[in-house]
């Protein structure tokens, strides 16, 4: 069993609740989405058994918080994964995944061994794309047996009603969660200041914690 991996590294988690975590990074090739927003650059990839893919992770001595299963997105490779996580369960690591939080029967085939769930809930007016709300409802309802946090980017162009049928969503099944407000990195930040905090407080209004996380390695230039 193979898999496509764009690339394996160490750095520091720049988004979401674990910013500024120390973290083994490894980096799925191809995605299920195409958002309008997406700088994800995956233009190559090596393909790496398992064990190969373990034996990488090894040569990474430092104390880390977790291995971030990123990419792209992760769950297209659901066996391998399932692989790859026995053979580094041994080995005092934990298991976080970053998702675009719609593939819902690979996270049932993986939520028993995975320990933290960053998901993206994608809202239709910042990605360009269709509705996906029946699918991150399903798939939240799996995430949060677990530790789950929710992050959406938002966009000059987001609209109010996205933000309230997610925080529906969440208020209905995991009400506990955070919800991370991500402004877009490329586009005007002061002109989406306004935006995050009025709906931070919608949010807020509506029972679900929410708070305002840039990409702060995008900010740093760290990778
Ligand atoms: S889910 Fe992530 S990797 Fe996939 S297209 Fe959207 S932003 Fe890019």
């Amino acid at each position: 069993m193979k898999a496509r991996i764009n690339e394996v590294f160490d750095s520091i988690q720049g988004e979401g609740l674990y910013l500024g975590e120390k973290q083994i990074f490894v980096r799925f090739f191809n995605c299920n989405l195409s958002c309008a927003y997406c700088d994800t650059k995956l233009d190559q990839f090596t393909e790496y058994e398992p064990k190969e893919l373990f034996e990488e992770i090894k040569l990474y001595r430092d104390k880390y918080h977790s291995i971030s299963f990123t990419g792209g997105e992760p769950l297209l490779y659901a066996d391998f994964l399932e692989e790859i996580i026995k053979l580094t369960s041994g080995h005092g690591h934990k298991h976080y995944l970053e998702t675009n939080g719609t593939l819902f029967s690979e996270l049932e085939q993986l939520i028993d061994c995975i320990d933290i769930i960053a998901m993206d809930l994608k809202f239709p007016s910042s990605t360009g794309m269709g509705k996906l709300w029946q699918m991150h409802r399903k798939f939240l309802k799996i995430a949060s047996r677990k530790e789950v946090f929710l992050k959406a980017i938002i966009c000059q162009a987001t609209y109010e009603e996205d933000l309230r049928e997610a925080l529906a969503i969440i208020r209905e099944i995991s009400p506990a969660s955070v919800l991370v407000l991500q402004p877009n990195n490329y586009e005007n930040q002061s002109v989406l200041h306004e935006k995050l905090l009025n709906f931070r407080q919608i949010a807020n209004q509506q029972g679900v914690t929410a708070c305002i996380i840039p990409q702060i390695h995008k900010i740093v230039g760290l990778r």
